[in-house]
């Protein structure tokens, strides 16, 4: 036998003693009467801790998503309802009890007050339990996930996210700083299309963010769940790894550079040898050849040392080296070769430089700039002749010996180029198509470097041509005297 809450017969609550489920009495604004002890065995909650409070405060769940007023708090909304109505309850102890509920007005009692009858749902709690499951995989994931509505805004995140937010901080829009710029549009796009997103890539300071999106449906409506994972460290290996390699890359091609140049310089130096002192004894065919030998080890060593700048700029490590010089004395230092190259072609090989003015630049540079143009205009002309023009561009003759800006100019009257692919001209690895260079072999790398170069020393490069007719490359340097200061 149960015992009555309240055990004076005048109790107008007295049938609680022998309701066989749940009941608990509250008045019009939904405040607790009385409770049976049926209702306090499910529940675990004692007549004192309830008696007095609002079922709204107390026993009723108001989560962000099916959050409500006091007012319109479902338990006692509705006085006399025949619908059973499913939800779940606050128990004594912070669980969620599932339960089945209606309620009836009460006709001895006083006005407005009514009883909300209740039993548990087996189920229900079943489903509840394995739900709980499912939410502490996501509460306990050490990768932070986080739920968005439609328009970007957060809905939920787990503790991961929470302290990945705190950490990283916001800006002055209160936006997560770990968080795309684009959320919105993000969110927008994934609930539009249902498809999940490729990851994006978020950067705060010195850490790295991969964020992965997907769509969710369910019964409350449709958002977006984003799973953050701090790839900082895979990152900073790989930055690491990565100048590993181009160290190990580098360290290899100055060895190998070094290996290739002895035996070239062994070429390139005997042979002058034998030309100084032979040449009276040489036939002309011999001597012929021997040039031949030495310019073609000349030129070996260009390229060698074009690939080792190529590998140089790419890593960012391209250094200058200002000193001041005559472009005449550059000129003379690759006549020899230059002229060879022109004259086995039988073109005309011309060179303008008033021998005197001096530059402020890097000698290596315009040397190999010099080289690289000229070396083209020979390839890629097959009669007429190669002018190389090298002179100070300033308006006024400079009162220093330095000129301010100079200008190098190589002309040919090869086959030109066709006007729809001079815009890649300078990109690496591009050549003009096959069928326009007429089967003259290369790697497509030389203007590339000649462009890279010139931006480093603070240049411009240009080019006219005309397909069939010649072509002049163009390039204007300043001279860097205040570096010398
Ligand atoms: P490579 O000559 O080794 O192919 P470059 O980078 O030096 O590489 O030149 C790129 C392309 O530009 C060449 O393949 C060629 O088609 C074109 N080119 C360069 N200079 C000339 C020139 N003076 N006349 C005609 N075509 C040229």
């Amino acid at each position: 036998m149960v015992k009555p809450v309240t055990n004076t017969p005048s109790d107008p609550n007295a049938w609680l003693t022998y309701w066989p489920d749940g009941a608990i009495v509250l008045d019009e604004n939904g405040r607790i009467l009385a409770i049976c002890e049926h209702a306090q065995a499910i529940l675990g909650w004692r007549p004192e801790q309830l008696i007095g409070q609002m079922a709204h405060d107390r026993i009723c769940i108001s989560t962000r998503r099916l959050h409500h007023a006091p007012e319109d708090c479902p338990i006692c909304r509705d006085a006399d309802s025949t619908t059973v109505k499913s939800s779940f309850w606050l128990s004594a102890e912070g669980d969620y009890v599932s339960v089945d509920y209606r309620t009836a007005r009460l006709p001895l009692a006083a006005d407005g007050h009514f009883v909300v009858r209740f039993h548990r749902n087996e189920q229900q709690d079943y489903s509840f339990a394995e739900l709980q499951k499912f939410a502490d995989f996501v509460d306990k994931n050490p990768a932070a996930i986080v739920e968005f509505d439609e328009f970007g805004q957060m809905l939920f995140c787990n503790p991961a996210m929470q302290h990945l937010m705190m950490t990283h901080g916001f800006d002055d829009q209160g936006h997560a700083r770990i968080m795309p710029r684009d959320i919105n549009e993000i969110c927008a796009q994934i609930v539009a299309s249902q498809n999940l997103r490729a990851p994006v890539e978020v950067a705060v300071d010195d850490f790295w963010f991969n964020w992965h999106f997907s769509p969710l449906v369910s019964p409350v409506g449709q958002s977006v769940i984003g799973y953050v994972f701090d790839v900082s460290d895979v990152k900073r290996a790989q930055a690491q790894a990565s100048v590993a390699r181009a160290q190990a890359r580098r360290d290899f091609y100055a060895k190998m550079i070094h290996e290739l140049r002895t035996p070239l310089n062994a070429i390139v130096g005997y042979s002058d040898l034998l030309l100084c002192r032979n040449a009276e004894n040489l036939k002309d065919r011999d001597l012929k050849a021997l040039r031949g030998i030495k310019v073609g080890g000349m030129q070996l060593n260009e390229l060698i040392s074009d690939t080792l700048d190529i590998s140089k700029i790419e890593a960012g490590k391209m250094t200058t080296e200002i000193t001041l010089f005559r472009p005449q004395d550059v000129l003379d230092e690759i006549h020899e070769q230059m002229h060879y190259l022109a004259e086995m072609k039988k073109l005309r090989y011309e060179v303008h430089c008033p021998p005197e003015f001096t530059v402020a630049s890097d000698v290596h540079k315009v040397r190999q700039i010099l080289i690289n143009l000229i070396s083209n205009a020979v390839k890629y002309t097959r009669k007429g002749q190669v002018s190389v023009v090298v002179q100070p561009l300033d308006v006024e003759p400079p009162m220093e010996d330095c000129a301010e800006e100079f200008l190098i100019e190589v002309a040919d009257t090869g086959m030109g180029i066709p006007a729809d692919q001079l815009d890649t001209l300078f990109d690496s690895y591009q050549r003009v198509k096959e069928s326009n260079t007429q089967g003259i072999q290369g790697t497509g790398l030389g203007l590339a470097l000649v462009n890279d170069v010139v931006e480093i020393l603070g240049g411009e490069i240009s080019v006219a041509s005309e397909y069939g007719a010649g072509s002049r490359f163009s390039v204007r340097l300043p001279t860097q005297s205040s570096v010398l200061d």
